[in-house]
């Protein structure tokens, strides 16, 4: 089965999970399944942001998008981590209320029921996702049914909290409940909005990815060659990696384009689908729009 069948089955079962968690909700006033509630929206937002990134960032580069699609995922995950603040906010708002005002919640056992079930299809879904990551070795499908897994143990969590505030008469305990699973929903979101911000301000990528460059053309600088203006950036899976490569003046044209397809293909073998920019110069000089290297202060 392909990836997007299973993203597309996740969905659906995501769809019948929020349903059956409002209808919950609705039953008991419960704060703490609005929250449990609103995890499974993220969750769907989740998925469909999967199945958006892998149709829309996997499409070639064409006329238009000469260098891929790659960037998709960021406004996706922008627009997602803010819809994510904001049902955190909801619970905030909706839990603050209910401590200042507090009443009990209706109809548990109709309730917990219901989050029962649903929380058992959120299993049955996840167990069975996590088979077919492992099978088409999908990180995409892993992150989809580890997130259904958490979901999971929120649910758990809710279901403990709701059942204890009739036997305790602790009538806060319910919306304290909310209130952790919104920080939780928080943490999420400005995790989404800090990953699409890094990715469209063209943050270089990881040290550990800087470093491979480095040890990769270690063997090509010598008296003649030398390498500078090293600059990386990443476009959702995609890694791109541009430089300078200065050869001595009296080379020939033949022969330094030898010496560049050298190190561009052991670049491109250590770094499969790595989008490459190898600018030759002579030693000495530097192209009038850099005259400055990026890593030196501006004066
Ligand atoms: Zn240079």
């Amino acid at each position: 089965m392909h990836i997007r069948r299973y993203l597309h089955v996740s969905l659906a079962a995501a769809a019948v999970v929020i349903l059956l968690k409002m209808l919950a909700w609705k039953l008991t006033g419960s704060v703490g399944f609005l929250s449990d509630a609103m995890e499974s929206l993220v969750n769907v937002l989740a998925a469909g942001f999967a199945l958006l990134m892998v149709s829309i960032a996997g499409r070639p580069p064409d006329a238009d998008h000469p260098f891929g699609h790659t960037k998709a995922e960021y406004f996706s995950s922008g627009i997602e981590g803010l819809f994510i603040g904001l049902a955190a906010a909801l619970i905030l708002v909706e839990a603050a209320q209910r401590l200042i005002a507090p009443h009990p919640v209706h109809s548990v056992p109709v309730g917990v029921a219901l989050i029962a079930l649903a929380t058992a299809v959120n299993g049955l879904v996840a167990a069975w996702m996590l088979k077919g990551a492992e099978r088409l070795r999908s990180i995409v499908l892993e992150a989809d049914a580890r997130h259904l897994l958490a979901d999971v143990w929120t649910s758990a969590g809710v279901m403990g909290g709701v059942v204890l505030v009739p036997l305790t008469g602790w009538l806060w305990l319910d919306p304290v409940v909310g209130i952790l699973v919104a920080l939780h929903i928080l943490r999420e979101a400005y995790q989404l909005v800090a990953r699409s911000v890094d990715g469209l301000m063209d943050k270089s990528l990881p040290d550990v990815d800087l470093l491979a460059v480095e040890q990769l053309l270690e063997p090509y600088r010598s008296a003649d060659v030398q390498f500078d203006h090293v600059r990386t950036r990443r476009a959702g899976t995609r890694r791109f990696v541009g430089m300078h490569m200065h050869m001595p003046a009296h080379w020939t044209l033949g022969q330094a384009a030898r010496c560049r397809l050298a190190v561009e293909k052991t670049l491109m073998d250590a770094m499969p689908g790595i989008g490459l920019t190898i600018e030759t110069l002579p030693q000495g000089e530097e192209s009038h729009q850099e005259e400055r290297s990026p890593r030196e202060p501006m004066p």
